[in-house]
């Protein structure tokens, strides 16, 4: 087969250059190449099959990466995504926090749509295509598959994703097909994960759910806080708060890192002293009642070494000051993440420095693209990481095609 411009990755980036690269010369001939079954198949499991597909609020300086590197590709969506989404018909709306969801609330509605545009448009989707090999050629590229397929083309975009998620095509595609032109690599980690802890201190939170304050320290030294949804899971805790921390954290675990927990069901760091006098005679498992997740409550309780039978009046200083302390800073230690299988994002990737922030045509191989999670750029939590895809995809598709 042969074609002028070659997408290699069919995800939300590879999606996006296809569909951009025609949009911007509908006379090239464009092909999508995809390694599994069927495309888009990370995009169904996007915010819990809602696909939260862009922030409103997305900025450089909100993503882990050089932000003069993002700056060019997110500008060039900030003009062009209302255009893009209209043209799919995929009409959007905005919920909290910047976060921006198809209207019709499924990410299924999305790929359906890109799918559609892209055979309207003329571009042609490959699946079953596992890029194994890539070779220059004169005029190009030559894209080999695992079974032994080519594909010809003047043109190559490489969007392959990165590691994270599981049985949703991740894999470390883009330094087998990058290194060997000279490409190199930051450090990759899992991130938007959830973190281990010590299951002991844990025991028998597993599915509950609440808000609070989640701040990150390591070798004692604060680094970041989020508020925001925690969720206690059987080895460790996860919700949006503390995906967010891990975006952070993800170089340094496991090294003398612990989170610190503020439970937000309670007003402010006195809510102890005032349910113990107003309720003077209840025993302390029951003194949190209505307030806390009885089974937390418990857990802290016991955490400070005190008896779950005895009155809140019989309290000593030293038990209120332990037990207040548990409330407001409750420390868990970090044994671990979640690793890729539970990680939204890969962290780190194909170094940005060696591909030009305008078109994100490399530095090293004129007439190679990259596109989305594979260069070293990851967002947090909130529809960045799709909105980095799309506008990423999207940027390279329109420069690939003009410069043809
Ligand atoms: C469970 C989950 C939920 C998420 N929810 C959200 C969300 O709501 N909002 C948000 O912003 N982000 C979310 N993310 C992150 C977001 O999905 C990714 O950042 C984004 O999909 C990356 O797009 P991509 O095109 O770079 O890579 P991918 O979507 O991973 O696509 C890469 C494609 O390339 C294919 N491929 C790989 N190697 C080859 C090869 N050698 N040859 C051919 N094809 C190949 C893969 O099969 C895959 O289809 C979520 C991630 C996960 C795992």
């Amino acid at each position: 087969m042969q074609t002028d411009i070659l997408i290699v990755g069919g995800g939300a980036g590879g999606l996006a250059a296809a569909i951009n690269a025609k949009r911007a010369s509908a006379r090239l001939n464009v092909v999508l190449a995809e390694a599994q079954p069927r495309t888009g198949k990370k995009l169904l499991a996007t915010g819990n099959g809602r696909c939260n597909i862009m922030n409103a609020e997305a900025a450089p300086e909100r993503y882990a990466g050089d932000a003069h590197f993002i700056a060019p590709a997110l500008d060039y969506y900030k003009a062009e995504h209302e255009a893009f989404w209209h043209e799919a018909g995929v009409p959007l709306m905005l919920e909290d926090e910047g976060r921006v969801y198809p209207r019709a609330n499924q990410s299924n509605a999305v790929l359906d749509a890109l799918r559609l545009r892209l055979r309207e448009l003329g571009a042609l989707e490959t699946t079953g295509f596992e890029c194994a090999r890539l070779q220059k050629t004169k005029v190009g590229f030559k894209a080999v598959s695992s079974a032994g397929d080519e594909i010809l083309c003047r043109r190559l975009i490489l969007a392959t994703g990165g590691c994270a998620g599981k049985g949703l095509g991740e894999n470390e595609s883009f330094i087998k097909l990058l290194s060997p032109f000279g490409h190199t690599f930051s450090p990759t980690y899992p991130a938007l994960t959830y973190f281990k802890t010590d299951r002991r201190l844990i025991s028998g939170l597993k599915g509950v759910r609440m808000k609070g304050e989640v701040s990150l320290y390591n070798g004692g030294v604060h680094l970041q806080s989020e508020k925001g949804e925690i969720l206690f899971r059987d080895e460790g805790v996860s919700g949006i708060a503390v995906m967010q921390l891990s975006l952070k954290a993800a170089p340094l675990i496991v090294r003398d890192t612990h989170l610190s927990l503020m439970l937000r069901p309670l007003e402010d760091a006195n809510e102890l002293g005032r349910r113990m006098s107003l309720y003077k005679s209840r025993p302390l498992r029951e003194l949190f009642t209505g307030c806390l997740n009885r089974m937390l409550a418990l857990n802290l309780i016991k955490l400070a070494g005190i008896a779950p039978e005895k009155k809140a009046c019989e309290l000593s200083q030293a038990e209120a000051l332990k037990l207040n302390a548990l409330l407001t800073s409750w420390q868990l230690p970090v044994t671990g993440t979640g690793g890729y299988s539970e990680a939204q994002v890969m962290l780190g990737g194909a170094r940005t420095n060696e591909f030009c922030a305008e078109s994100l045509e490399s530095r090293i191989v004129p007439g190679l693209y990259a596109a989305g999670e594979m260069l070293d750029v990851t967002g947090p939590c909130g529809g960045y990481n799709l909105e980095w895809a799309w506008a990423s995809g999207m940027l390279a598709g329109r420069k690939a095609a003009e410069s043809l």
